[in-house]
């Protein structure tokens, strides 16, 4: 009997490539009509551009890996981080982050000191917190805004955490879990107490040549070209239904999945697909596994891409590109300089504005007009970059309910899920809203998901 996967985007697509490579042949379900889910690229004018994902961090090796084993490593590029400036908007004014940050952890003392974008209060308090104490025991998992204001104070939640936030995860820091989303960071508090005296010690004794590592890696002509060749390599060998799975059902330790009036037997499922959608498929197998499921948050998110020619626009200032911190957000949450992270994928002759829009409370922008939503960024971009053009092209995507969040509780949450998925190893779970929500994860947990229906 065959192995089922649900969803082709980049996890099912890792699923179905770790499958095909052990000689398997794989049903593979899709809604949509093109495989790759959100990683959608686009080339205008010579621009490469991103709907969905437009690069991945390279201390997740996953994808990285994958790249290089389907034969695309020509193809990877990594960020430019010798212009790696972003910049915070404050009181209508785009200001750098300091030098020395560790997402929000200061380990540099002058030019925090001398940026204008904290006041000396939250300066003075990030200084004492080097003097911080170990907490006396284990301590409940915490919103990241708590956690936060607790070591360096609520301004530093408002202007460094609840923007960074916001730009990855499309998340408030105000439901995120503190032990899920800054992980790393909890294991420092418990064994030094100050965060930054934590990063400073990890620091010392990382190995020598770590951090010479571009930030981001991705691929000159976009992510779809991994989902591509991915693609190509699995469709031979596999039989994709384009249809949407209606509900999976389980006799004995085999499965039935319903899609388009059809029924598919399988040995084993991997749902690929959105927490949300696996809960609501799987509630005839396990309505406690379906509850769980259905108990991951997920935001939604817009993305604007605006491109210009380069004589008919204004400058921007050097760097990757800015954050809107909450307080002063109308519309924009974050503004990506394509050319200046990636230079190949946008040519000298233009410029790309790549925007970030909804996200966890903000959600209300998708229900909005297309030129509503071009209006108001271009509105937001005249005031904070002090020029207007009618952009050469355009792109908008909208993005229901595409990024899991991981709210206070995620990893007990996570935890139950795994005792009941112990009783049904026929049944395996892969994508962005359990262990990891970027491009590798979803790379890594679809390939395991593949082998360890292989090795059952
Ligand atoms: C706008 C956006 C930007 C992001 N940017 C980045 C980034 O820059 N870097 C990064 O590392 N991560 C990023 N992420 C996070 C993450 O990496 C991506 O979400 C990742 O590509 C998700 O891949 P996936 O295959 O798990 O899910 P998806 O791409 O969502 O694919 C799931 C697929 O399942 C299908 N499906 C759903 N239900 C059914 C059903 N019942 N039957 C059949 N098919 C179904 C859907 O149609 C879809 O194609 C971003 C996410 C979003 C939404």
């Amino acid at each position: 009997m065959r192995i089922v996967i649900i969803g082709g985007g980049v996890t099912g697509l890792s699923a179905a490539y770790e499958l095909v490579k052990a000689g398997r042949r794989p049903v593979l379900i899709e809604a949509h009509s093109h495989l790759g889910g959100v990683i959608q690229t686009e080339t205008v004018e010579g621009c490469v551009l991103e709907g969905g994902p437009d690069s991945f961090l390279s201390a997740k090796p996953a994808a990285n890996e994958l790249i290089r084993e389907v034969g695309l490593d020509d193809q990877l590029i990594g960020s430019n981080d010798a212009s790696r400036v972003t910049y915070l908007v404050r009181g209508g004014r785009l200001i750098p982050l300091p030098d020395g940050l560790m997402m929000m952890v200061p380990t540099r003392i002058m030019p925090v000191a001398l940026s204008p974008l904290l006041s000396w209060g939250t300066k003075i308090r990030m200084g004492l917190e080097y003097f911080r104490k170990p907490p006396a025991g284990p301590m409940p998992d915490r919103t990241v805004a708590e956690f936060i204001e607790d070591h360096y104070g609520r301004e530093t939640v408002d202007y460094l955490a609840e923007p960074l936030l916001s730009g990855v995860y499309g998340g408030s820091v105000d439901r995120l879990s503190v032990g899920s989303v800054l992980t790393r960071f909890v294991e420092l508090e418990k064994k030094y107490g100050s965060l930054t005296r934590g990063v400073l010690e990890a620091r010392k004794r990382a190995p020598k040549g770590q951090g010479s590592a571009p930030l981001f890696q991705t691929l000159k002509g976009g992510l779809a070209q991994l989902t591509g060749e991915l693609e190509r390599r699995v469709r031979p060998h596999c039989d994709v239904i384009t249809g949407t799975a209606e509900q999976v059902e389980r006799t004995g330790s085999t499965y039935r999945v319903r899609v388009g009036g059809d029924a598919v037997d399988a040995a084993g499922v991997i749902m690929a697909c959105p927490a949300w959608q696996a809960g609501v498929l799987l509630r005839p197998v396990h309505a406690g596994l379906a509850d769980l499921l259905e108990g991951i948050e997920y935001s939604s998110s817009v993305t604007l891409a605006l491109g210009y020619r380069r004589e008919q626009c204004g400058p921007v200032p050097p760097g990757f590109g800015f954050l809107v911190p909450s307080k002063e957000r109308k519309t924009l949450v974050a503004c990506t300089f394509v050319g200046a992270k990636f230079p190949y994928r946008v040519p000298d002759s233009h410029l790309v504005l790549r925007c970030f829009l909804g996200g966890a409370g903000h959600e209300a922008v998708l229900d909005r007009s297309d030129d509503e939503i071009v209006g108001a960024v271009r509105r937001e971009l005249r005031e904070l970059l002090g020029w207007d053009a009618d952009p050469a092209f355009l792109r908008i995507r909208r993005w229901r309910r595409s990024m899991a969040q991981y709210t206070v509780g995620h990893a007990a949450r996570i935890e139950s899920l795994r005792g009941i998925l112990r009783e049904l190893p026929e049944l395996q779970l892969a994508g962005n809203a359990y262990e990891g929500i970027g491009v590798p994860d979803c790379v890594r947990t679809g390939r395991q998901a593949a082998r360890a229906l292989i090795t059952e």
